[in-house]
């Protein structure tokens, strides 16, 4: 490698546009089972660096980079928020779910968050599963959310946390945290929405959801009496409640014109595609709960299980999801600001209290 060569990709690592004040960037390497992975801690002031390992085939390195500084930031934030003792990491293996990832990967990779000595907690994210997972508890206990340290799939907590934002966004909006009798449109029925669903369904409110997954709408209309319509019709029906539960930047430019409920509140990750789309939703008088704020049932869930402790902790930390985003609307409005700017100076000024102390 000529020197020129070595000082651009010097420069490509440590003047990435994504690199904040990450502590720790750990590029992971092992031949015999072809692991590449990177390893963020992006901020320990409150506590070990709690977040996921993604498995995805990314095109190249800087890609994976990217996420990796990207993702352990907002878990920073995230963790934060909702007042867990923990910090912001991420974990990214750079391979194909389905046609790379071996038992022998997931130790490796074990072995190396070993090797961070606690610094970095890893769980369950896209392309693992929980197979992979006790592979990865073989050679570490820096992991959370296998069937020996916690409470299963975190889904069911991740949805009772989206309901009781939903509740409490229709408070402040609607003057009532009752849903009986209103519309809630429910994006996406996989695992979360489907939960989130019948919990609306019980409170009484009428569903209209959409999914590109045919069964999933069918047992809903069976189940809970709901309306289907088109997964691109779900942000444009006449509904009170719009709660998105499929994939990321679902409200930009293109949809947010065309929303008619006066509340959007629901599970999906990153669902403003930029940050002037949140500002877009304020100037139409819609309601947006902060998505790391209103989903962190499943994160808290994973940090907060013990072996055997039952579920009264993390419970109780999810249903406080309910106050946490009163407080956010109640401030953004005091402010003129919008909630997920509120919801990021929380975070910070939490981290700041915990940088003093
Ligand atoms: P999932 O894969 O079980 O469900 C996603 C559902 O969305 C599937 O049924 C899929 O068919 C559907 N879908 C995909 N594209 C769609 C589209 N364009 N229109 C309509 N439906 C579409 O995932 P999940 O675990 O339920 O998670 C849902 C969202 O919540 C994701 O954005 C995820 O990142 C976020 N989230 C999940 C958790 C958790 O605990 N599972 C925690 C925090 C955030």
């Amino acid at each position: 490698m000529n020197a020129l060569h070595t000082s651009i990709h010097h420069s490509a690592v440590f003047d990435h546009p994504e690199m904040g004040s990450h502590e720790d960037i750990v590029f992971v390497q092992d031949r015999k089972t072809g692991l590449r992975a990177i390893i963020a801690v992006h901020d320990t002031t409150l506590g070990p660096a709690l977040g996921g390992c993604r498995v995805w085939p990314y095109e190249n390195p800087s890609d994976a980079l990217t996420d990796a500084l990207r993702l352990s930031r907002g878990m920073t934030y995230k963790n934060s928020l909702a007042g867990l003792d923990l910090g912001g990491g991420k974990a990214v293996i750079i391979a194909d779910p389905r046609k790379d990832k071996t038992a022998e990967m997931m130790e490796a990779f074990g072995r190396h968050v070993e090797r961070l000595s606690g610094t970095y907690i890893t769980a369950e994210d896209v392309g693992v599963s929980p197979e992979d997972m006790e592979a990865v508890a073989r050679q570490t206990a820096h992991v959370r959310g296998t069937q020996a340290t916690g409470l299963g799939d975190p889904s069911p907590y991740t949805a009772l946390g989206v309901f009781e934002g939903i509740k409490a966004s229709a408070k402040h909006v609607f003057g009532s945290s009752d849903l009986d009798g209103k519309t809630v449109s429910v994006q996406g029925l996989g695992h979360v929405g489907y939960d989130v669903a019948g919990r609306l369904h019980e409170a009484g409110a009428k569903l209209i959801v959409s999914d590109i997954h045919a069964p999933a709408v069918l047992r809903a209309i069976e189940t809970f009496g709901a309306t289907a319509v088109d997964p691109g019709e779900a942000h444009m029906v006449d509904a009170d409640i719009f709660a998105p539960c499929a994939l990321g930047a679902g409200l930009n430019a293109r949809t947010i014109p065309h929303i008619q409920a006066k509340v959007v509140a629901g599970a999906a990750n990153n669902q403003l595609q930029t940050p002037a789309d949140g500002e877009a939703l304020k100037k139409r008088g819609i309601l947006y709960a902060p998505d790391y704020a209103i989903n962190a049932g499943g994160v808290i869930s994973i940090a907060l299980a013990t072996p055997g402790g039952g579920d009264k902790l993390v419970r109780e930390k999810t249903l406080a999801i309910g106050d946490t985003l009163s407080t956010i609307f109640e401030r953004a409005d005091r402010e003129g600001t919008t909630p997920e700017h509120v919801a990021d100076a929380m975070a910070e000024e939490r981290l700041a209290k915990g940088k003093t102390a």
